[in-house]
């Protein structure tokens, strides 16, 4: 399948990158990996009339690490979050889950940003970030700006991003002392997207009760949403309410019914997964 014309920019800077988004009155798109807009382009679900490629602007792929966190640069791939040492000893689940996107030249080219951005209901990431309770950092033509994960994703493909504003840098902040995290995934096996993927951020208190809990689930609805009803179950309790707070991992939501599996066995395996997710971060919490 081909896609219908465009235009292809590589700008070699941020601003003009922006400035030719903006100029483009809603007709251009950035490229980032390329992963899932070229394979929408094909099937003409996307037809944009200019390809802003972001290879060339400095500054969006680095990793940084600071006593406040991690900050992650749009264009870094889920090839270079898997391997990188940084990532691993501070924020061991987002290596975790970046390892499992996809095969590895789906790794080696799709990117942080491109993943977020895109907003994909069965994407790995999404559910992730909400779980590390990170924040995106978007520049605009009136300037910079955060939205934090929970406020980003707003529908199926959908984010509170607007028209002309890129995605240079993810900021997620560092974990508390006694906390584990766990990334648990059912996947389809030819695409590996998640038809459920559960993040679990747990934090341990005296007494080996849960202090803090974040609880990410994709793959499930038409996006990634936090599991609040498992979060308020498990709050203050032990490793022993695990499994009836698990049983509320699908409350409130319109589960996708398609192809690959009902509304009824994705609600099925938002449960038993996110039970998993949470045995797995309370064990990593020493709880
Ligand atoms: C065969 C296959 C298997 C896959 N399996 C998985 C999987 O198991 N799990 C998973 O999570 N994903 C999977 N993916 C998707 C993959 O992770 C994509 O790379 C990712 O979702 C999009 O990242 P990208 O860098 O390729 O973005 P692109 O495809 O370049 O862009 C995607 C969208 O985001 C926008 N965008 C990109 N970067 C920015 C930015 N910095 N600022 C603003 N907007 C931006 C683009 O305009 C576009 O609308 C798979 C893809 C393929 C082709």
């Amino acid at each position: 399948m081909y896609p219908a014309k465009f235009d292809y920019v590589a700008p070699s800077s941020l601003d003009e990158a922006l400035k030719l988004l903006s100029e483009s009155g809603g007709e251009a798109k950035i490229l980032a990996g390329g992963h899932s807009l070229l394979p929408m382009m094909k099937l003409r679900l996307a037809q944009p009339a200019t390809l802003i490629d972001l290879r060339n602007v400095p500054g969006l792929t680095e990793i940084k690490v600071d006593q406040n966190g991690i900050s992650i640069g749009a264009m870094v791939t889920h090839a270079q979050i898997a391997a990188s040492p940084e990532v691993q000893r501070a924020l061991p689940m987002l290596s975790e889950a970046a390892h499992m996107v996809g095969d590895l030249q789906v790794r080696n080219r799709g990117t942080l940003g491109g993943s977020l951005a895109h907003a994909d209901p069965a994407g790995d990431l999404p559910g992730v970030f909400l779980a590390l309770d990170g924040e995106i950092v978007a520049r605009g033509p009136n300037g910079e700006r955060t939205i934090k994960a929970s406020e980003f994703f707003v529908d199926i493909l959908t984010t509170a991003l607007e028209e002309n504003e890129i995605v240079t840098q993810v900021r997620l902040p560092s974990l508390p002392p006694k906390t584990g995290t766990s990334y648990q995934k059912f996947e389809h096996p030819a695409s590996h997207y998640a038809l459920t993927g559960v993040a679990a951020v747990v934090t341990m208190g005296d007494g080996g009760v849960v202090q803090q809990i974040r609880v990410g689930v994709t793959g499930v609805g038409p996006k990634a949403y936090r599991a609040e009803g498992v979060e308020q179950a498990l709050q203050g309790k032990g490793a022993d309410g695990i499994a009836q707070a698990a049983e509320k991992a699908p409350d409130g939501i319109d589960c996708n019914d398609d192809i690959h599996a009902s509304a009824e066995y994705r609600a099925h395996l938002a449960r038993v997964f996110t039970r998993r997710a949470l045995q797995a971060a309370i064990e990593r919490a020493g709880g």
